[in-house]
């Protein structure tokens, strides 16, 4: 059982804010900033591409209402909504989750976005077609 089925069956604990039939909304322990909320489903879904499509939708829902909370709530000026698939991409908890992040002016954080480029034209063609390929079938 992973750490967020636990804080579903509330062998351990968590601040919750949101909760319903099959979905919770805690405080992440680690914030990135202040205010950071998980939301997951109850039930235990891992990576996104094998979690159903009703599940997904309801997760980003929530967390747009979250989102909408914080900036209400806290007085965010934006957010940021995140979800990782597998340890490359960071993730540590294998149970899918959005990360919903208040982001306040002046606030100091600054994601690691580097931005790259292609050797060509040529390369990001030949990539958009491998992945225009893996939509087929
Ligand atoms: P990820 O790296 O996308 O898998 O994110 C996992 C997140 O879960 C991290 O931001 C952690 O800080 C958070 N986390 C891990 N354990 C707990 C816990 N017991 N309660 C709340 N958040 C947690």
């Amino acid at each position: 059982m992973n750490i967020f089925e636990k804080i579903v069956n509330r062998e351990i604990p968590a601040t919750i804010v949101y909760e319903d039939e099959d979905t919770l909304a805690f405080m992440d322990i680690g914030p990135i900033i202040k205010g950071h909320t998980l939301v997951i489903p109850k039930t235990c879904y891992d990576p996104v591409t094998e979690t159903p499509d009703d599940v997904l939708a309801k997760l980003i829902q929530i967390s747009k209402r979250i989102a909408a909370a914080q900036i209400k709530g806290l007085g965010a000026d934006g957010v940021n909504i995140i979800q990782n698939n597998g340890k490359v991409a960071g993730q540590e908890v294998p149970h899918i989750h959005f990360h919903v992040i208040p982001r306040f002016a002046g606030d100091g954080h600054h994601w690691n976005w580097a931005a790259k480029t292609y050797d060509d034209p040529a390369e990001m063609e030949r990539l958009a077609a491998k992945i225009r390929e893996g939509l087929t079938g």
